[in-house]
């Protein structure tokens, strides 16, 4: 499953983050996610659930900030929301659309906690 390599990916940064820092565990992960990144969040979640298992991240909450697809028209400049890669400019319907936001993925920020439960 894709979102289940990725969930372990974000687990092995975040971890290897905290204990570079000497986190004794980890409380919350903030990840942006942009709706045309292709990843399902409630899918992510649920793996992310999986993968932290056992590790730093094994209770952290996982928050997921999914920016919404906004594109700009390379004809115009007309910018409109987009929800597919296959976008159309809807002021002269063009199709020389370049997307600005949404297609995000990374890690905003951590939380570590330094007492060890
Ligand atoms: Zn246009």
């Amino acid at each position: 499953m894709h979102e289940m390599s990725i969930a372990l990916s974000i687990v092995e940064a975040v971890e290897e983050r905290a204990r570079q820092e000497g986190a004794g565990w980890i409380s919350e992960v903030e990840l942006l996610v942009g709706k045309l990144a292709g990843i399902e969040p409630e899918s992510l979640q649920f793996c992310f659930s999986a993968a932290a298992a056992g590790t730093l991240a094994a209770r952290a909450r996982l928050a997921i900030e999914e920016p919404e697809g906004v594109g700009e028209c390379g004809e115009c400049g007309t910018t409109f929301p987009v929800n597919f890669y296959y976008a159309e400019c809807p002021a002269c319907r063009s199709l020389r659309v370049k997307i600005l936001t949404g297609e995000e993925f990374l890690i905003q920020s951590m939380t570590i906690e330094e007492e060890e439960e």
